[in-house]
């Protein structure tokens, strides 16, 4: 795998940017003379590695600081400052708000390059195991973990502004008896490939499908309505059904899903939990009216 990491260079005295620039080809980096137009960058960009000058016009290094460290989004960008005016007060400061290293002009620059080096390659560990914190092994899917946290996100963001949060729940039927008759690693092949059909199914979706359990499978949809919910479920539905993976032992003849959908309006007064149970009992309706079908509510 292949990544391009990108360096952004903080710093407002034109020679020093080329400088840090040229010393780290052919590495990837972008220059900027402030503090407001770094900010500006890596709301747009995906950067692995900051180096940041203190004193400049329009907000300085430290502010930069504070600010990626409050931010959710950027807090575990790392921040390395590079700066003539040394004093060990502003090194201490930088490295309480965060910042990973402190590199004082003049600087050799071999050790400089090599500083640049540990940290991206130290990020790129920590993407790669925050990725992997956040998929299922078999699948490839997000996982429950990354549904409860987005559940709970997108739930506070929906009572927040008053919006519709749906969810869809649903669960490979008689999956049971597919693992007993054909076995467990074929019930392991059957569910990577009901899975990649998922994803191929909601490729122009915003929407993401969750392994919530064994063969359980999730869905959330922010700001709908009942109309939209029940359109995903039904490409979901005959997405699974139309693999055509034979199941003899299911009422079907082939593998196929039961879909849970319900709707919490915006003003409603429930909880994310209840949204959860409430499609969860959708789902066991569906089951009971014949399974590979859908069965939905508005709360
Ligand atoms: P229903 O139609 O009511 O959902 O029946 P079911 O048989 O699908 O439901 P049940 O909950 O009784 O069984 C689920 C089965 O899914 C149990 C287990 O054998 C299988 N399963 C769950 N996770 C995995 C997995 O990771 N790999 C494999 N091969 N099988 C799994
Ligand atoms: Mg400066
Ligand atoms: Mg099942
Ligand atoms: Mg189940």
């Amino acid at each position: 795998m292949l990544v391009e990491q990108k360096i952004l260079i903080v710093e407002d005295e034109p020679v020093s940017r080329q400088v840090l620039h040229h010393l780290l080809k052919p590495l990837t980096t972008i220059l900027v003379k402030n503090g407001a137009e770094a900010l500006d960058v890596i709301n747009k960009e995906n950067i692995d590695l900051v180096l940041l000058d203190i004193h400049m016009p329009i907000m300085g290094g430290f502010e930069v600081i504070e600010r990626l460290k409050n931010d959710d989004k950027t807090k575990d960008i790392p921040i390395i400052v590079i700066t003539v005016n040394h004093s060990t007060e502003d090194e201490i400061r930088a490295l309480d708000l965060g910042a990973v290293d402190f590199i004082t002009k003049p600087f050799n620059s071999v050790i400089l390059q090599k500083r640049v080096r540990n940290q991206l390659r130290l990020k790129l560990k920590s993407d790669l195991l925050e990725k992997h914190a956040s998929l299922d092994g078999l699948t490839n899917l997000l996982n429950r973990r990354m549904f409860d946290s987005d559940l709970e996100t997108k739930w506070a963001e929906g009572r927040r502004l008053g919006v519709n949060v749906g969810l869809i729940i649903f669960d490979i039927d008689h999956f049971k008896q597919f693992n007993d008759n054909y076995g467990h690693s074929a019930g392991d092949e059957a569910l990577v490939r009901v899975s990649r059909a998922l994803m191929r199914a909601l490729q122009r979706q915003t929407d993401r499908v969750y392994r919530y359990g064994g063969e359980e499978f999730t869905l959330i949809q922010f700001d709908t309505d009942l109309e939209q919910l029940k359109q995903t479920a039904e490409l979901l539905r005959q997405c699974i059904y139309n693999l055509d993976i034979p199941h003899e032992y299911s009422s079907h003849g082939k593998v196929s899903i039961s879909i849970g959908v319900a709707l919490a309006r915006g003003e409603g007064e429930h909880s994310e939990l209840l949204l959860l149970q409430t499609a969860d009992k959708e789902l066991y309706k569906a089951k009971g009216n014949g399974r590979n079908c859908i069965s939905f509510i508005t709360i």
